[in-house]
């Protein structure tokens, strides 16, 4: 299929990027800042970038309010990096390597089984054998005295499940993947020790995570870490321990200042609300269509969905697609439907999907 214009991406990530940010990235991709290069050709220690680098760090400061305490670190290696990076860098904060997992779906199991290979990885709650459709109720939480960290995964990017706020733990420092709802929603930082996301989803291009630390979690790290995921080391660092991936930064750069034009975290929050209700609204007054997940928990930006009558799947894929609606296939792993709607996605994205489905049921 081929497109004169831009479709509406429903991608879970690598996802839709705002246009205005591609035309800008476009327009000064040859001849940045004056420089007569591209902004991926000049040193990450130049005066130039080394502003951009700043700049983007200050604006996510800014946007996520994060308090000074805390150090940002732009890493590589994604949140499956991190994933063992966090058991490296925690774990020896508890007498014998240990720490707590809140298993909410497939994000959070993978965490799991990385942490496995540093030291012991406890499941305080799982809601696996209801197939991951809830949070469990934190009153059932099995929290151990002795665990370095609790690790939950904020939002369940395969399932649509999503937590509606951090669980207020104590003094056990909380971990959150907030991969696919950061700076989708205000979240106070400070009641977490850790939170972790790669770009590509609610920001830029694939290719740089954010690691947001209480700088008392760090100077910890086991000595096998390696030295581009020892957190002291990238912050002492400015997080270019190695070469840093320039350019998705500066694109995460711009997407930030398009936020702060939007009006800011705020502002995302609302027309996430807005478009995450369309879709469940239509969804749960449908006959053909249906969400599995308990309405308390359900993702506002990752918003899964089945057609009652499977055997029409592909048909209201191929339909989808040949409308500009692309990548509604759900994950494997879960099958069905699962349309993403980060922060780039209009709200037309969503009121066209939304009349698309309508329009599909009454034919069907
Ligand atoms: N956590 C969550 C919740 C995710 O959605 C993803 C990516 N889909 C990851 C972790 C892994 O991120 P990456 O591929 O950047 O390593």
């Amino acid at each position: 299929m081929s497109f004169d214009r831009r479709i509406y991406n429903f991608a879970a990530g690598p996802a839709t990027l705002p246009s205005e940010v591609l035309e800008q990235a476009r327009d000064e991709l040859l001849n940045w800042q004056g420089l007569g290069a591209s902004v991926m050709e000049i040193s990450h220690r130049s005066k130039e970038f080394m502003a951009v680098y700043e700049k983007t760090l200050a604006d996510l400061r800014e946007l996520m309010r994060i308090p000074n305490d805390y150090e940002i670190l732009l890493l590589q290696g994604g949140g499956i990096g991190q994933n063992a990076a966090i058991p490296m860098n925690l774990m020896p904060l508890a007498k014998k390597p240990k720490a707590d997992f809140v298993v909410t779906g497939i994000w959070s199991e993978k965490s799991v089984k990385e942490a496995q290979k540093y030291g012991e990885a406890h499941i305080a709650a799982s809601s696996q054998a209801q197939g991951f459709r809830s949070i469990p109720d934190q009153r059932t939480w099995t929290l151990s005295e002795d665990a370095a960290y609790v690790h939950i995964c904020a939002n369940e990017t395969i399932g649509g499940v999503e937590f509606a706020g951090f669980p207020k733990l104590g003094k056990t420092p909380l971990v959150a993947d907030i991969s696919s709802n950061i700076l989708s929603k205000a979240m106070n930082v400070s009641e977490c020790g850790v939170l972790f996301a790669g770009a590509q989803k609610n920001i830029g291009p694939a290719g740089v995570t954010i690691v947001i630390v209480r700088k008392d979690l760090m100077g910890h790290a086991m000595p096998i870490t390696p030295s581009i995921w020892d957190w002291a080391k990238e912050a002492a660092n400015q997080s270019m321990f190695n070469t840093p991936p320039t350019f998705p930064i500066y694109v995460s750069g711009l997407v930030f200042e398009w936020i702060k034009r939007q009006g800011g975290v705020e502002e995302m929050e609302r027309r996430s609300q807005l478009k995450s209700n369309m879709l469940y609204e239509l969804i749960d007054g449908s006959s053909l269509y249906e969400n599995r997940v308990d309405p308390m928990c359900r993702s506002r930006t990752n918003v899964t969905f089945f057609l009652k009558d499977e055997g029409l799947n592909a048909e209201f894929l191929e339909q989808s697609s040949a409308a500009g609606l692309a990548a509604l296939r759900g994950h494997k792993a879960a099958g069905g439907m699962r349309a993403s709607i980060y922060n780039a996605m209009p709200i037309a994205g969503v009121e066209t999907l939304v009349e698309f489905m309508r329009e599909f049921e009454r034919r069907a």
